[in-house]
């Protein structure tokens, strides 16, 4: 087991802790944050089905009273009407001020019930049982909360951060493989974006990640959640460093929004496509040797994701949709185009004020329609 403490000079300091047993542990970790012995379970309705009774047996062993509330499953939950729905279901139990959310599930019971949190009674405390990988690795950690509207996504939300993060390996034992492989994306771009050594620890080791095999998980979270908490706690606002988390997302985004953000194209996919893209685009742009990038790619193709655009679900893009969405992203400043790229393997920055021509003939060579 391994315990990171989250530090930044906006929030209380909370703990990630990352190991195995920790659902069926979690009621005697969690009573002692509590100023009643009673807590809302906020949890991912397949994965209510599959760990929410051994967290629900925990609580009442720790004799904490429980009471759960299922989020459907899928994106669409991270909505208004989900939202409103949630804190709904919260002001049916009375939940107090005083009382206490937990979320078991993905990124998306994460993100909508965290919102939730902060604003339910204007903000109770929370704590994050991740249950994807995606979510152990990034979105449960750094306070990041938001919905979903029809205009984009993760465009209404708040900055909240939970009270303590579980990352239990043994919910990763029924996720789906590709739900597994989407994740991984991410764990490839904290090497990516900057530690060469820990990459190069994921080329030697990533199928051993990805058969979750535990040693390799353990040390594989736990480098990623320790890269995200030093750079949460320079920057919880993302002024300077945190941008860097997003490398991959400006390209990725922008694909999600042209296959709406469904099935078809999973958010860590896009990302792993996203990381490809940046490391080509820095080629193109002399930032880069061109080895990087093939070397780079190698990583993400050898995890079964896709590299190249003809591979994405959505094919064939068309250029000036893609650009049109990155424009509306939110790190696009004024409608300048913003870019996480990079200068080798492990060294990632931020390109500002691209020129959209040179982009636009980067996507058709990429595969895109003009
Ligand atoms: P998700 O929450 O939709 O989970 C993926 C699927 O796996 C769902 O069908 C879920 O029911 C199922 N599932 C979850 N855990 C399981 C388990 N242990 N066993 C079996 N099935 C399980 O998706 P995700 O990839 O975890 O999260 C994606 C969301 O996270 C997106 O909305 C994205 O915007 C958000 N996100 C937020 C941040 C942040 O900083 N807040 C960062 C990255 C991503």
């Amino acid at each position: 087991m391994r315990t990171i403490p989250i530090q930044g000079a906006g929030f209380k300091p909370y703990d990630v802790e990352i190991g195995s047993g920790l659902i069926a542990g979690a009621g005697a970790r969690l009573k002692p944050l509590l100023s009643r012995p009673r807590v809302a379970v906020a949890a991912d309705a397949t994965v209510a089905d599959l760990h929410g009774p051994a967290l629900m047996r925990s609580l009442a062993e720790a004799g904490v009273e429980a009471h759960e509330i299922r989020i459907p499953s899928g994106e669409a939950s991270k909505s208004f009407a989900g939202l409103e729905r949630l804190c709904d279901q919260l002001l049916a139990l009375d939940l107090d001020r005083k009382d206490m959310i937990v979320v078991l599930g993905g990124g998306v019971a994460g993100d909508l019930a965290g919102f939730a949190a902060a604003i339910y009674k204007r903000g109770v405390d929370f704590v994050q049982i991740p249950t994807t990988l995606l979510a152990q690795v990034d979105s449960s950690v750094g306070g990041k909360t938001a919905i979903d509207t029809p205009r984009g996504k993760n465009l209404i939300g708040a900055f909240w951060q939970p009270r303590l993060v579980l990352c239990d390996l043994d919910a990763l034992s029924t996720l789906p493989d590709r739900q597994m492989r989407a994740g991984y994306a991410e764990v490839l771009k904290y090497g990516l974006l900057g530690d060469r050594g820990f990459f190069e620890q994921l080329e030697r080791e990533g199928g051993r990640v990805l058969a979750r095999e535990p040693q390799a998980l353990l040390a594989a979270v736990s480098r990623s959640v320790e890269m995200k908490a030093e750079i949460v706690g320079e920057d919880e606002r993302e002024a300077g460093r945190r941008a860097l988390l997003n490398l991959g997302h400006t390209f990725g985004h922008a694909l999600e929004a042209e296959t709406g953000f469904g099935e078809g194209l999973l958010h860590g996919e896009a990302v792993g496509l996203g990381c490809a893209m940046a490391f080509r685009f820095s080629v193109e742009l002399g930032l880069c040797a061109p080895a990087e990038a093939e070397r780079a790619e190698q990583a993400i193709a050898g995890a079964g994701l896709p590299v190249r655009l003809c591979e994405a679900a959505g094919h064939p893009f068309r250029a000036d949709r893609l650009i049109a969405h990155m424009a509306q992203d939110k790190k696009a400043e004024g409608g300048a185009l913003v870019f996480v790229l990079a200068r080798a393997i492990g060294t990632a920055m931020v390109v500002r004020d691209v020129d959209r021509e040179r982009l636009r003939a980067f996507l058709v060579r990429e595969g895109a329609e003009a």
